[in-house]
């Protein structure tokens, strides 16, 4: 592994440390511009400042390793090797806007260890930073620049890729900050899933730096022992908490645009039954307006299975009866391990 170069934020504090938010905004645009190929191609900095840029921060922060598309042509993964030679991946995926959803990384692997998905495999490798973050997007704005024949627009993201994104907060944060006001993605357009990490829950629901994005909380289940199974890094009384804590976060920012969803993966014969169903149902309901968003598993080891169809809609059926805002999440890029929970690394 090679050491990290400094990062742009590094590098602009040191250039401008007596006006770096008029600067910042100022390269934030050029940045963001994919015409725009290296530092150089700046022309609002000076040759020296370009020079220095050159010398000291990449211009961009990730590089392709390999990019494959689906059969189906509705999504693209890309691995990105860092500056020290981790890799992580990301996801274009094809929505129904006529558009695109990028599905970013927030740490190289992961430490949540949960039993279905395949980065909680690899451990946690480091944290990604700002640069790391913002540029997984930047990647995809210049990949649909080379290839004019597919839609040019990005209109959502979800930060669903590898990694916790709330054990990786400020970094997580900031990126999103920079991405709201400089690629035009509007709040509500982005989702950060957490595993139900309550310490970064409780600290974006009191932070103003916080932006109004959605927020997924993957709950899995409804049960505490079976989810402690499935996810180990679900404290004791997870549940109870989840609940208070929904309620602030509902009072606080709920609103049409703006829900709180829970992610539910359908595992055969684990948490998909009609009784699970109930359970689930009873539990959300104590808690208000929560949509339940069912996610179809794909497969990354030997010892679970996905939900059938019928089982799937028993499942969702019996929500719904108990009046529960159920939606379905399609799923694509299986074909490319460009799943839910696949993503590695390799
Ligand atoms: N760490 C965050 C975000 C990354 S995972 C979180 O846990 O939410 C994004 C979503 O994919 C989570 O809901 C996660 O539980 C789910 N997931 C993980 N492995 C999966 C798999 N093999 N199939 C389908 N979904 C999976």
């Amino acid at each position: 592994m090679n050491k990290l170069p400094k990062t742009r934020n590094e590098v602009f504090t040191e250039l401008w440390p007596s006006e770096p938010a008029f600067r910042l905004k100022q390269l934030e645009q050029a940045l963001f511009d994919p015409q725009i190929k290296t530092w150089a191609g700046v022309s609002t900095l000076s040759k020296e400042q370009r020079q220095r840029l050159t010398d000291e921060t990449p211009w961009i922060s990730v590089a392709a390793v390999s990019t494959q598309g689906s059969s189906s042509g509705d999504s693209y993964k890309a691995v990105l090797e860092l500056s020290d030679g981790a890799c992580i991946e990301t996801v274009l995926m094809a929505n129904k806007r006529d558009a695109w959803t990028v599905c970013i990384s927030s740490q190289v692997g992961c430490a949540m260890r949960c039993q279905f998905c395949a980065t909680g495999r690899l451990g946690l490798k480091r944290n990604l930073n700002i640069d790391e973050i913002v540029d997984q997007y930047r990647f995809w704005q210049g990949y649909l620049l080379k290839h004019p024949k597919l839609s040019q627009r990005i209109s959502n993201m979800v930060v669903m890729g590898m990694g916790e994104p709330l054990v990786n907060y400020e970094s997580v944060r900031d990126a999103l900050r920079i991405l709201i006001r400089t690629a035009g993605l509007g709040p509500t357009r982005i989702a950060v899933s957490t595993v139900g990490n309550l310490f970064g829950m409780e600290r974006l629901l009191d932070d103003p730096d916080w932006p109004p994005v959605r927020l997924a909380i993957s709950l899995h289940s409804a049960d505490p022992e079976l989810r402690k199974k499935l996810m180990p890094s679900s404290v004791p009384k997870f549940h109870e908490l989840l609940t208070g804590w929904s309620r602030r976060y509902i009072k606080k920012h709920g609103n049409r645009r703006h829900h709180l969803t829970f992610e539910y993966l359908l595992l055969d014969g684990i948490n998909d039954s009609v009784a699970d169903a109930k359970q689930l149902a009873k539990y959300v309901k104590k808690i208000g307006k929560v949509k339940v968003n069912l996610i179809s598993y794909n497969v990354t080891g030997e010892t679970m299975a996905a939900s059938s169809a019928e089982r799937t809609k028993a499942f969702a059926d019996e929500l719904r009866a108990h009046g529960v805002d159920v939606t379905r999440r399609r799923s694509l890029g299986s074909d490319i391990a460009a799943a839910c929970g696949q993503l590695a690394g390799k």
